[in-house]
């Protein structure tokens, strides 16, 4: 069986909705995974946001623009006056949901509630257009199999375990619909994967029902070797590893969710890349096989923070780095990049959530300097293969940019390098010019 991810977008209006039923009804049996409408979950997050401050209502008049734009979809989505009927129950229900955090206390545990109406309303509306043109097909409800664990991380075993009984106990169906993002938390309470989670749910279900491939549906034909926002004639990428894809995702091209190749690669699942729009492309296949040495692609993650901590106490010591990483351990924060010399380390994070506080521990081990607004170019391939001569080909296309930090040899399919924000497009487009054939 295959499992078919489609983003927000694919099933972002009643049009794009039916472009998704087209694609998957070809008789053959699949688990359709949903993330809710585009628009939906940034809303959902912003009236949380506002309930958090007690400020009730601009949350109530937000809750009703987003009701009101669903009570449209349901109108021009089904044909049945039984089945608008029906739809509109949908909607409602949950904006009745979203509406009882509207007094009282506002917890966690209500903000994630309200997070998860986006994919309880898609996947349900979906489901009765799919039963409404006569297809044959059941909605597995993807909080009574999907878990995460007391530390956040996917519960792949209870997944496994869980997913086949729901599948039975539903019964058989040609086509199962499912939530994507969404799941149960080590307290049984509604929680979710975070941001963009809905790919990597079908990555696990993937993994878990040893499906024969996982497809990500969005709105482009896969990986492109460069960022077509600042670099024109990118092309897209045919066939990557599971390591360069990791990497890929990861460091920009915001395609596809992170942790979505790992579930894949440990049970060996090709993943592939798709577009909704252009649903003949073949797009990006990514499998354990190598796609041959050399460079695929360069992407650009930007709202980076290098941090320097220099200090003669590192001069021949040992633990300084331990040290310096379990404060980041501490505030949770996690780091992208390093480099060291004898006596001073550079690295990058992300998050700088708990900088402050990080800032004012770090200041015990040395001097401590902060740049700000950095990004990280990421130069992803089988590098360290056959062929020699790779990083020298990198460090002449940057000729003439103030290169921050560098990272090789960390693993063989990655080159970072660190600039700043303001030569983002320029470092994209020398690597472009020097580094990938355009096709020009
Ligand atoms: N709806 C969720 C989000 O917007 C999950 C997803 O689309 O993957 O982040
Ligand atoms: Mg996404």
């Amino acid at each position: 069986m295959k499992v078919l991810k489609f983003g927000g977008t694919s099933v972002g209006s009643p049009e794009n909705m039916r472009a998704v039923m087209k694609i998957i009804t070809d008789g053959e049996q699949k688990i359709v995974v949903l993330s809710a409408m585009s628009g939906t979950t940034n809303a959902l997050v912003e009236i949380s946001g506002f309930l958090r401050k007690k400020n009730r209502d601009t949350a109530g008049m937000l809750i009703n623009k987003l009701q009101s734009g669903y009570k449209e979809v349901v109108n021009n989505l089904f044909k049945t006056e039984e089945n608008k009927k029906k739809g509109q129950k949908i909607v409602k229900t949950s904006f009745n949901t979203i509406k009882s955090f509207t007094s009282g206390k506002f917890t966690q545990a209500g903000e994630n509630t309200i997070l998860a109406q986006g994919e309880l309303i898609s996947t349900q509306l979906f489901t009765l257009l799919m039963v409404e043109e006569g297809y044959d097909c059941k909605l597995l409800p993807a909080l009574d199999f999907m878990r995460i664990d007391e530390d956040k991380m996917a519960d792949s075993q209870y997944i496994r375990n869980h997913a086949e009984r729901i599948i039975n106990e539903v019964g058989k169906a040609t086509y199962y619909i499912t939530q994507g993002y969404i799941c149960q938390n080590a307290t049984g309470e509604i929680d979710n994967l975070q941001r963009g989670g809905s790919d990597y749910t079908a990555s696990l279900i993937g993994a878990a029902i040893d499906a024969e491939e996982i497809q990500i549906w969005t709105d482009i034909d896969g990986f492109h070797n460069n960022d077509p926002r600042f670099v024109e004639n990118t092309q897209k990428i045919e066939q990557l590893s599971f390591y360069e894809a990791a990497e890929l995702a990861y460091f920009g091209a915001k395609i596809l969710h992170p942790q979505t190749v790992f579930p894949a690669r440990v049970q060996d699942i090709p993943v592939r890349l798709k577009n909704t729009m252009n649903p003949t492309d073949s797009g990006t296949l990514i499998t354990s096989e190598s796609s041959g040495a050399g460079i695929k692609a360069v992407a650009a993650k930007d709202g980076i923070t290098a941090i320097k901590i220099r200090s003669d106490r590192m001069l021949m010591a040992y633990g300084f780095l331990k040290n310096v990483f379990k404060i980041f351990e501490e505030f949770k924060t996690p780091i992208d990049m390093i480099s060291t010399s004898e006596v001073a380390v550079s690295l990058t994070i992300d998050n700088t959530e708990n900088l402050k506080k990080i800032v004012g521990e770090l200041d015990k081990y040395g001097t401590v300097e902060i740049d700000r607004n950095m990004t990280i170019i990421c130069i992803v391939g089988d590098i360290i293969g056959e062929e020699r001569g790779f990083a020298s080909k990198v460090f002449s296309a940057l000729d003439g940019i103030p290169i921050r930090m560098i990272s090789y040899g960390g693993s063989r399919y990655n080159i970072s390098v660190l600039v700043p924000n303001s030569h983002k497009k320029n470092t994209l487009q020398a690597l472009s010019k020097n580094l990938l054939s355009n096709g020009d």
